[in-house]
This record gives C-alpha cells, structure tokens and sequence, in this order.
C-alpha cells in the first residue's frame, strides 16, 4: 500500500472541498473496493476523504410514493429496514443477496453506485426501478448513469448524497451468485412501474442495462413469462469470462428473468413485489 492521508470531514461541504483541492484524493466509503485496490497498490490517492459519516448521506425515509436512501447506507441496514422491507421489498431482498453479511456490514449504495463493477447488485435495481442518483451537484436518471464498465456519467470529485427510488406496483429480483464472491453472475430486475415495464439486467455486460425487447414483450401481456418465450439476448457483446461465457449469460438472463416475474406472480400486489 502507498501512504496517504485519511481525511474525516463533518460535513458534505468540507468533504467537497476537500476533493476538490486535492485532485489526487478519492472518496471512501465502506471500502470493500477502494481498499483492496490500495493493497494491490493498484491506486494511489493522496488522501482518501471519508463520507461514510456526512449526516448528509444518513437515512432511509418514504415520502410521497418516493423512497429515499442515503448514500451512505450500508446493504445490510436496507436489506433489514423497516421501512425498505414495507415499501420496496424487492430492494431490500436484493441487498440482503449482495456477498456475505461483513461485505453487508461494510459496503454502501452509494460506493456500489459510484464504482458500477459489472457484476453488482444494485444498478439493477436503480435501472429497474427508473431510480434517480442524487448528487452534491445534480439529479442523474438511472438510465444515464451507468456508461461502459466501472464508468459511470460521475465528474472525478461529484458524490452520490441519495438515491431516491419510485415506488413500482410490483417488482422483483433474481440472481445467479458466483459461488466464490457472491457477485451476479447475472441479476434480473423487473419492475412494474408508473411508466410501464422495466427489465434490467446486471452481470451479463460491461454494465447494467435494460432489456426493452423483454420489456415491450411484458407490457403487452401484463407480465405473463411466456411473453419470453423463444427471446433471448445475443451472446455477442456479453461478458465471457471464467464465469461463464456469453451463451451461458444469454440463457442464465432469460432463466432468471422467468424466476422474476414467478415471484412477482406469487406476490400479493399491495405487497409491491416479493
Ligand atoms: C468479497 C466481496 C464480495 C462482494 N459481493 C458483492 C455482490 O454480491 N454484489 C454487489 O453488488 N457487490 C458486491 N461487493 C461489492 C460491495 O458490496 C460494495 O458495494 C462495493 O465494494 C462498493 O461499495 P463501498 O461502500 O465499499 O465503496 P468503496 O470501496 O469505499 O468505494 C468504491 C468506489 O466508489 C467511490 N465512492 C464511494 N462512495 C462514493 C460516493 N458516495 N460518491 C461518489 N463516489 C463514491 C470511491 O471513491 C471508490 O472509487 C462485494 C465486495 C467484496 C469485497
């Protein structure tokens, strides 16, 4: 590891100028990532600004149809929330299948978010659900936040305060774990939203995306799966690794695409999901 100075401001407007008067300074938050990056002296900030405890980032509030998560939520925290587990029970089921319970204990939404590894839980859900990231400077649409493979529409020094997801009619998550990590091989999240169907898949890309042929299908059958019947994605373009290559993913992603809506099928609608 290379030395560096760890910084703990009190307030999101000195973690701000903080980043920005050191250029080479990274935010922290559960480090999960950042730090083994660090032991491999893969990265070498010169200070890492801590925003795990920015009263900004803190809360999991529902308010007008909206759920409100801070940044610095931990999986665990939303996973067991009361007020996650009511509202959006999709959410909650999928930080409770995110790793093991000390990557729960430890990583946040907002670092998940921020660092977009291909294979992580929640940009599915964000992309599911037309979540919005709420930023120290802006609102960024999920849709245009996830760009190529750990890149994300984020400037350099921009922090993630919030995530605010819209409540759906009904939703649900299913994934395939990497039996080592627990990161998805592929994830699918399928929402029925205000704004019609969404299907988002993680693991499967360099990124998380939506995909619209799934949901055009869903939409003009009311979420019957054998709408799917005979669609798959193209292999070509997905990831194909030691995991499994991209036919697999191509199949594993309509498998569990079918395992999604089982669930949302079983679901009592004003339940909201599973
Ligand atoms: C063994 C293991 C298994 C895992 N399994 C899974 C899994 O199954 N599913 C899954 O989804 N994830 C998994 N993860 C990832 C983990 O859950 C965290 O989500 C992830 O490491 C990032 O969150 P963090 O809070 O630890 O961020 P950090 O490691 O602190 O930061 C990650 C990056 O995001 C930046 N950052 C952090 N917070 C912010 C912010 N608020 N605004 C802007 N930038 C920010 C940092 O500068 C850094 O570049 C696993 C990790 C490990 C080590």
């Amino acid at each position: 590891m290379y030395p560096f100075a760890y910084l703990r401001p009190q307030r999101l407007t000195d973690a701000l100028a903080l980043l920005q008067q050191h250029p080479e300074a990274k935010a922290l938050s559960g480090g999960m990532t950042l730090l083994p990056t660090l032991k491999q002296r893969l990265r070498a900030p010169s200070h890492l600004v801590d925003l795990t405890r920015l009263p900004e980032l803190q809360g999991i509030r529902f308010d007008g149809g909206l759920l409100h998560v801070g940044a610095a939520a931990r999986h665990a925290a939303i996973a067991a929330s009361p007020v996650v587990r009511a509202q959006l029970p999709a959410l909650a089921e999928l930080a409770g299948l995110i790793g093991d319970q000390q990557v729960r204990n430890r990583g946040t939404v907002g670092g998940s978010v921020a660092n977009a590894d291909p294979a992580a839980d929640h940009p599915a859900g964000l992309l599911g659900l037309g979540a919005t990231v709420v930023t120290d400077r802006r609102r960024i649409a999920a849709d245009a936040m996830f760009v190529a493979m750990f890149e994300t529409a984020l400037a350099p020094d921009e922090v993630v305060v919030a995530i605010e997801y819209p409540q759906p009619r009904r939703a649900a998550y299913a994934k395939q774990r990497h039996p080592a990590s627990g990161y998805a091989v592929a994830g699918v999240f399928i929402a029925q939203t205000g704004d019609g169907i969404r299907v988002a898949v993680t693991g499967a890309g360099p990124c998380a995306f939506r995909w619209t042929a799934a949901e055009q299908r869903l939409a003009a059958s009311d979420l019957n799966p054998a709408a799917l019947d005979g669609l798959a994605l193209d292999p070509a373009g997905l990831n194909d690794d030691l995991s499994a290559t991209g036919a697999y993913r191509a199949s594993l992603v309509a498998t569990l695409a079918r395992r999604a809506l089982a669930a949302i099928q079983q679901a009592p609608e004003d339940d909201h999901g599973i």
